[in-house]
């Protein structure tokens, strides 16, 4: 058997095209872009192509994407002052900060300087209190575009078991509330977790959001199951390395209903709710 694979580059496209249509709208309405301003500290080799890369998709479907890049040795109190500066800017819509910042900034005081009403990576105290209390208003990206692979897959989540492995604020506790509210039965696994290979296996649905290389064996995954693979992790094999993702995909994929790929998974799909969140904050606090 061979699982059907969930393409996150195809399905991102259609968001993509979605948000163009939803920003088309809202500059007919309102006779302006929705803005979204990036803010990277630092030189993080990563950071610096993620940024880049948001502002392109940013500005390739409408939205005024405007990228700050501040030097590594940038003062927390100067970052603070920015973000104060666009809170207050009416034409700016979503504020984002690409972690990890440098250690002599708090990370957690810069988040929550951050506007809710702004906060399009959905990190902020409110939102993510919003989103546990079932009133969602910015929800962190990946995990919106894990449930759109869900829902590409379909599988009817009321009442099935879902299995989020990884418990962090910005993908697996999220992910987590988004499948509780489509009525699905959810546990959260972690590091501490027991037996987690015969957890996995009554998984229904399996989100892997961990960081751990190909952790999820073949025979960790229940017959028929979708595989959500959020993992990017870059492995050495022989003289070159490749990304790699939480689930060692052929194996699974043997086993499994759907799968999402690594890389062309979630990867895709993280960038395209972005612009999906900078649009709905446009929207929410301009009518
Ligand atoms: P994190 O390090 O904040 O959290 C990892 C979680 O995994 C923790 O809760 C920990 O308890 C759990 N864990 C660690 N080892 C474990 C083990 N052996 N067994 C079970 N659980 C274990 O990571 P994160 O920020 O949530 O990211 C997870 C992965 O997803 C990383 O590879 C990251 O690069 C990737 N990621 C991808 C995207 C994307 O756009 N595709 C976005 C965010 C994160």
């Amino acid at each position: 058997m061979s699982a059907r694979v969930l393409d996150g580059k195809a399905v991102s496209q259609t968001v993509r095209n979605e948000v163009k249509g939803e920003v088309d709208r809202f500059v007919s309405k309102h006779g302006r872009r929705p803005g979204l301003e990036v803010i990277l500290v630092g030189e993080n080799a990563a950071s610096v192509i993620y940024t880049r890369n948001k502002e392109k998709a940013a500005n390739e479907v409408g939205i005024r994407g405007v990228l700050h890049t501040l030097p590594e040795t940038t003062s927390e109190s100067d970052v603070l002052a920015l973000l104060d500066r666009l809170n207050q800017d009416d034409a700016v819509d979503g504020i984002l900060v690409q972690l990890p910042l440098p250690k002599h900034i708090n990370e957690a005081r810069v988040l929550e300087s951050i506007n809710p009403k702004k906060d399009v990576d959905g990190f902020h105290a409110i939102n993510a209190g919003l989103l546990l209390s079932g009133r969602p208003n910015l929800v962190p990206c990946t995990p919106l575009g894990c449930m759109r692979l869900i829902q590409e897959s379909g599988v009817d989540l009321t009442g099935a078991h879902a299995v989020v492995v990884g418990r962090s604020n910005i993908v697996g506790k999220p992910v987590a509330q988004l499948l509780l509210a489509k009525h699905a039965t959810v546990t959260m696994a972690h590091s501490k977790t027991r037996d987690l290979p015969g957890l996995c296996r009554s998984a229904d649905v399996l989100v892997a959001a961990v960081g751990r290389a190909e952790l999820v064996r073949g025979e960790w995954v229940k017959p028929f199951a979708v595989v959500i693979d959020v993992g990017i992790n870059r492995i050495q094999d022989g003289d070159k390395s490749r990304v790699v993702g939480d689930v060692a995909y052929a194996e699974a994929a043997e086993v499994a209903g759907a799968i999402t790929p690594v890389p062309g998974g979630v990867g895709p799909m993280t960038i395209a709710y972005l612009l999906h969140n900078t649009v709905r904050a446009a929207t929410l606090r301009s009518g």
